[in-house]
């Protein structure tokens, strides 16, 4: 089994766009490849937006390189983009949209959500393709709630969401580039749940609130990230209090990373290169 290698917390919060507050979970700035094929992931709210008539979000801006994916658990968020691709990501949904050669879009509170306000909670994820792919066509899947299998545990100890790859026998309905497990589920106090991976794959644990131990002396607070060791396979943990979480597995891709604000490439020279096409016009 693999043992806990590591626990990343950040305790400072910021805005992105309107979006705030919004925790920065992880990032290739910090971890490089040793959280490969992930790049980056933030956690955005839990908050309250007021009612307003301004659409707030973020607005206009491009991509090119990887994949965002858009967990939506609260709140309502509308997404338009430069290959005609959009609509609204409701509570459950995800959108898992591939930026590769390029994408501009814009992430605002829905205009339904924007008029009568509420709590908002979302997740976003950075997945990282392969230099084969990374300049490959744009593209969109909308993987509505009813779309994403759940699976639930024995004895009501919770549930987990495939929303990409596999748990237990159940698979997501997420197309992939490469292999990777992307779980979003729920766990009881006092549950154990085991997680199988394969010896050599990344592993990440994010806890969007509760508590959970990995080991005697090893327990991960509320929106702490697990970094397990890539040693062995498989991983268990135990829920201390109700918790929810995001499980991130997958093998790790190996290539040079060269990121910059919005574009992820392997070198410096193609980050150049994206400035360039979008300053041009020929990105997205
Ligand atoms: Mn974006």
């Amino acid at each position: 089994m693999k043992n806990l290698a590591f626990v990343q917390r950040n305790d400072a919060r910021s805005a992105v766009g309107d979006f705030s507050p919004v925790l920065s979970v992880f990032s290739h700035y910090d971890f490089g490849n040793t959280i490969s094929p992930f790049l980056l992931l933030d956690h955005i709210g839990p908050g309250r937006l007021l009612p307003s008539t301004r659409r707030k979000g973020v607005n206009d801006h491009p991509h090119r390189g990887f994949e965002t994916v858009t967990i939506v658990y609260e709140g309502e968020i509308e997404h338009r983009d430069s290959t005609g691709g959009g609509g609204v990501i409701h509570a459950g949904d995800v959108q898992w949209m591939t930026a590769a050669a390029g994408i501009v879009h814009r992430e605002l509170f829905s205009e339904a959500f924007s008029q009568r306000g509420g709590r908002f909670e979302m997740a976003q994820l950075w997945v990282n393709l392969p230099a084969a792919d990374k300049m490959s066509p744009a593209g969109y899947q909308s993987l509505s709630s009813a779309d994403i299998p759940r699976v639930e545990l024995p004895a009501g100890a919770g549930f987990v969401r495939v929303i990409a790859g596999q748990f237990q026998d159940t698979s997501g309905p997420a197309r992939t580039h490469t292999r990777m497990n992307v779980l979003d589920g729920q766990l009881g106090a006092g549950h154990e749940l085991i997680f199988d991976t394969e010896a050599g794959d990344t592993a990440l644990v994010f806890l969007l609130s509760g508590r959970l131990q990995f080991a005697p002396d090893e327990v991960l607070e509320e929106e702490g990230l697990a970094v397990m060791s890539s040693r062995e396979a498989g991983f268990a943990m135990t829920a201390l209090e109700n918790s929810r979480f995001l499980v991130l597995t997958g093998a790790p891709l190996n290539e040079p990373i060269n990121g910059h604000g919005p574009f992820v490439m392997n070198s410096y020279e193609e980050i150049l290169q994206a400035y360039d096409d979008v300053k041009n016009g020929r990105l997205g």
